[in-house]
């Protein structure tokens, strides 16, 4: 079997350290080739010593610089905002894995495509903002593969199907910690409260939105974009244990779903290993099918504003989308540095979406400078609520 040649994006995050367990379990399949991070130098150094990539690259250059000297002689290393894209040229690669948060890494994933180099893609953010330019560079089928759970989980019941045989998709949503909690209660939720996921353990942003339910609703536009579907064929239902992560319904009344572990490094080893699957560990089986007890719950979106924003969104669609994600990372930071209440994140990315959700970007340019715009919006929205409580 050949060696899959890797360049991860992301490597010290929390998708990135499930991807690179499922490489360090087989060395003889995945070789990593790029490290890529943003400014954590002392996470990324250990993780250069063990995988001996051929170039690390920092988004940061004090990092960058940190790094530098401590680094093997024959490790190239690399910096900048263009490092990502510099690196895909520098280094022979087969496959590169989008595990970043933030917009940042959008061109770099428009060049591994054109390329026609194998993608799997963490970061929700390019396909929500960028969908619409994204998705005509994908060369060959199966190109990019989704690693969010619930996209992967209908990207896998979707093989060897058509998109055209599909009726209904289905994310499955644990719900959060605070699915059963009063408005009442959900006032007073601290972030501490927020960051602690009943299921999954994931980077601090994603953890948050997925405690308001805006991670659902971005979830559905990332199904969109990924699947080509209108919001009608696109719908969220309560799974509490995460056992299904999603299901594809089609025309002739047949219903696929995917049941495994919720556990990151599942979708991460089904993306790599294409069309192959890979037994991680004995303990990611399931236990016998009578233990599952799998019940399902009507999704009470009324309870979740941020929910209904997002469905909204997508609904309205045009920039609204970007409006929504760029005022979600300004409403989530402000809300973890206790500038503003939970509940207060739906007010302002509201506000934000009643102020710049009517524009329609017509490039990829104009859709990143709604999205700084949204930032900005939201930004001095979140200043001046705090100026009138005082
Ligand atoms: P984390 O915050 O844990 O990690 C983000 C990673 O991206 C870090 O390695 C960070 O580097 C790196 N990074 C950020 N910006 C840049 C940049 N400009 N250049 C290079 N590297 C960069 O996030 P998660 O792992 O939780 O999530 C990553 C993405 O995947 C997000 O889009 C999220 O929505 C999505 N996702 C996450 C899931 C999860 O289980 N966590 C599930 C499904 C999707 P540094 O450490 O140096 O800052
Ligand atoms: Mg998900």
């Amino acid at each position: 079997q050949d060696v899959i040649r890797l360049a991860l994006m992301g490597a010290t995050g929390s998708v990135g350290s499930s991807v690179l367990d499922v490489c360090r379990r087989f060395p003889e399949r995945f070789q990593v080739e790029v490290l890529a991070a943003h400014s954590n130098d002392s996470a990324l150094l250990p993780l250069v010593y063990e995988f001996r990539p051929a170039l690390v690259a920092l988004y940061d250059e004090k990092a960058a610089g940190r790094i530098c000297p401590d680094l093997p002689a024959d490790v190239h290393l690399l910096t900048g905002p263009d490092s990502l894209r510099e690196a895909l040229g520098q280094v022979p690669l087969d496959h590169v894995v989008f595990a970043t948060s933030g917009t940042e890494a959008i061109p770099a994933l428009l060049d591994a495509l054109d390329a026609s180099l194998d993608v799997s893609l963490a970061n929700k953010e390019s396909l929500v903002v960028a969908g619409q330019w994204v998705m005509p560079h994908i060369r060959h089928p199966h190109q990019l593969r989704p690693l969010d759970s619930e996209h992967s989980a209908l990207w896998q019941c979707l093989r060897g199907e058509s998109l055209s045989s599909i009726t209904k998709v289905w994310l499955t949503a644990s719900g959060g910690p605070f699915l059963d909690f009063t408005p009442e209660e959900m006032k007073r939720v601290t972030p501490a409260d927020a960051l602690s996921h009943p299921v999954w353990s994931m980077g601090a942003k994603v953890t948050v939105d997925s405690a308001t339910l805006m991670n659902k609703g971005i979830e559905i536009i990332e199904a969109m974009r990924l699947f080509s579907l209108p919001l009608a064929q696109v719908d969220a239902v309560i799974q509490r244990k995460s056992l299904v992560h999603g299901f594809v319904a089609f025309v002739d009344g047949a219903v696929k779903a995917l049941v495994s572990q919720p556990d990151m490094r599942l979708s991460a080893a089904a993306a790599l290993a294409f069309p192959e699957r890979l037994l991680l560990e004995e303990s990611l089986a399931l236990p016998d099918p009578w233990l599952w007890n799998l019940s399902f719950e009507k999704l009470d979106g009324s309870r979740f504003p941020c929910f209904r924003l997002a469905r909204e969104a997508a609904l309205g669609g045009g920039g609204a989308p970007i409006v929504l994600v760029g005022a979600d990372e300004v409403a989530v930071a402000a809300f973890l540095n206790g500038l503003i209440t939970f509940t207060a994140i739906g007010d302002v990315v509201e506000a934000t979406l009643s102020s710049l959700g009517g524009e329609t970007p017509s490039t990829l340019e104009d859709a990143l400078d709604l999205l700084d715009r949204s930032r900005q919006y939201a930004r001095s929205f979140v200043c001046g609520s705090r100026a009138e409580r005082r």
